[in-house]
């Protein structure tokens, strides 16, 4: 295309309004522009990303023999309330009336759509397994929507759902799914991993999330390099540690110390000259309106979803003032497994502890020398924190390492979930009438291209990896006015054309610094500059952006070094 033809606009300033910097990358590349709150406009630069990246979806999905449908956005409310979501699901739903008062939302996912469409018309097993996906538009009304279209209001997802006849088949459709994503993010040039995530009342080892490594993630996750070990944070386990032996004899008398208005962990510490690690934190939880205390190392955090799963709770969260005060006897900032009669779980970091500090159920008191067995009873020492840096790996006992990422896909195994709730059913062999196992497999779109800017740039701009680059090649006449120049641009651009390389063609009447800026800021992976000086010489100059690497070639033949250069970044073959 030429770029005097482009709607390209790009800018100079960082915009105020862009915290990370892919957000701010976008708007200067000229590839997206606000609407309103969590609301993006794809501009053409943009818009041939976004084409790249679904095209390499397509073909990886159609590969792994999942086929392409397109569900409506609207859906009416009685789905929903079949599947029990219109409920569940909160602020995140659009909803709304049509002109006759139907009530409806706008999709934030398809599970009920696409399990109302496969029920109706998949009735035996000889008409499964399937897998059926759809690029398409999801709204969810995100609370604090961020970082431009990584996480925004309106996106594109692709989403694919496998049905099957058995868990063992539901199986093979995920190990299916997880080795097309791999595919899928490979070939798009990123850095990634796939993590163990929460799988909530499913368990097992059937979700794992996609994540882009990058400084700027909202996400954190575990991993270990000695062995393959990676999961989200809050997913990632700790290991049971050995317990040491115990000596009663080392257990000193239990004593109630006034220690007026400490109530955090810190000033417990302070007040009593005592490091976190020899006071244990008790945390009041409400499960499902049940109260529960939940011990912890006071150096260490709670992960409350090890906590949720532990008990089976639907609902979880810290426990009222109200009840706080019930169960202990006193206000927040207190609590203790002494005299407490409710379950008491310990995480593993309390196992060896000996005369530690706890709350002593009192305003402004604390117990020293506090010991498990004698002073209180224990339901259940579990996994219930949140995993550090350090922390020895689950599966082999190295030690673990935290780095931040970018979930751009996740894959996750659904069971009955929604099948039994909407009555997707099949008959067997045996005429047997049997519930269909579904999984479904999300990418987010805007956001995985987001996220292959923050692992590709620099202070100029973008640095496309070649198969999401919008372009190949850019072609820079550092002279409009000078024919010779002209010329030789136009015919090169022309080759470029014919053979299929996509190319940009800067035939505008600027500096050439500012040309150079624009690809730079575009990303756009070769740079070819045509000047009058090594034109005489029947040379021209390739960039490569990457690697800021300049050469010097003959401009016969060039078309075929371009060619080869982009194939080779354009590999499709798995390693
Ligand atoms: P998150 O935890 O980041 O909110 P999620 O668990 O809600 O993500 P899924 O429901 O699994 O996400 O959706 C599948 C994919 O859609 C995600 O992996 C992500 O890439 C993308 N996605 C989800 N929410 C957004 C959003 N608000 N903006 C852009 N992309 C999103
Ligand atoms: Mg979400």
């Amino acid at each position: 295309m030429r770029y005097s033809e482009m709607f390209l606009p790009t800018i100079r300033e960082i915009p105020s309004d862009a915290e990370v910097i892919s957000h701010q990358l976008m708007i200067r590349a000229g590839m997206i522009r606000k609407l309103t709150s969590g609301i993006y406009s794809y501009l053409p630069l943009g818009y041939r990303v976004i084409q790249k990246l679904e095209q390499i979806i397509r073909e990886e999905m159609n590969k792994a023999g999942a086929q392409e449908v397109h569900l409506p956005m609207v859906q009416p409310v009685e789905l929903w309330q079949e599947s029990g979501r219109w409920v569940h699901y909160g602020k995140e739903l659009l909803r709304f009336h049509d002109r006759h008062d139907h009530e409806y939302c706008l999709g934030p996912t398809h599970e009920e759509v696409i399990t109302s469409l496969v029920r109706n018309d998949i009735k035996t097993y000889r008409q499964l397994p399937r897998n059926l996906y759809q690029i398409q538009t999801k709204f969810r009304d995100e609370v604090r929507p961020r970082f431009g279209v990584m996480r925004c209001r309106e996106f594109g997802m692709k989403d694919a759902y496998s049905f099957d006849v058995d868990e063992e088949a539901a199986e093979k459709s995920y190990e299916k799914m997880f080795e097309a994503y791999n595919n899928i993010f490979r070939r798009c040039g990123l850095k990634f991993r796939p993590v163990e995530a929460d799988s909530g009342s499913i368990g097992g080892k059937y979700s794992h999330e996609f994540m882009v490594m990058a400084d700027s993630g909202e996400d954190a996750m575990v991993f270990c390099e000695k062995c393959s070990y990676a999961a989200n944070l809050e997913k990632a386990e700790v290991a049971c540690p050995e317990k040491k032996i115990i000596f009663e004899d080392d257990w000193l008398p239990l004593e109630e110390i006034n220690t007026p208005n400490a109530r955090s962990i810190e000033e417990v510490s302070v007040f009593l000259k005592v490091s976190p690690q020899d006071i244990v934190k008790t945390l009041i939880f409400n499960a499902d309106g049940k109260p529960y205390a939940v011990l912890i190392r006071g150096d260490h955090e709670v992960n409350e979803i090890k906590v949720k799963n532990y008990i089976g709770a639907s609902d979880l969260e810290l426990a009222s003032d109200e009840m706080i005060q019930k169960v202990t006897g006193s206000p927040r900032g207190f609590a203790g497994p002494v005299n407490i009669n409710i379950p008491v779980l310990v995480d593993y970091s309390v196992i060896d502890m000996v005369n530690f500090v706890t709350g002593a159920n009192k305003e402004d008191y604390h117990f020293l020398n506090v010991n498990i067995g004698r002073d209180f009873k224990v339901e259940a020492f579990t996994d219930l924190r949140i995993v550090t840096a350090g922390d020895s790996c689950p599966r082999c006992a190295q030690s673990v390492k935290i780095a931040r990422g970018i979930e751009v896909g996740h894959v996750f195994k659904l069971g009955t979930k929604y099948s039994k709730s909407m009555r997707a059913f099949y008959l067997d062999k045996d005429g047997q009438e049997k519930i269909m196992i579904m999984g479904c497999y999300g990418i987010g779109i805007g956001r995985t291209v987001a996220a292959g800017i923050e692992q590709n740039y620099d202070d100029q701009g973008i640095i496309w990896p070649m198969p999401l680059a919008p372009y190949h090649v850019i072609i820079t006449p550092v002279n409009v006015n000078e024919k010779t120049v002209m010329d030789a641009a136009e015919n090169l651009y022309d080759a470029l054309m014919k053979t299929g390389i996509e190319a940009i063609f800067d035939d505008r009447d600027e500096r050439a610094g500012v040309k150079f800026k624009d690809a730079d800021l575009i990303g756009i992976p070769i740079r070819v500059t045509i000047g009058p000086k090594n034109l005489s010489q029947g040379n021209i100059e390739l960039k490569i952006r990457k690697t800021g690497e300049s050469i010097l070639c003959k401009i016969e033949g060039v078309v075929e070094t371009l060619q080869s250069m982009i194939a080779s970044e354009l590999k499709t073959d798995t390693p």
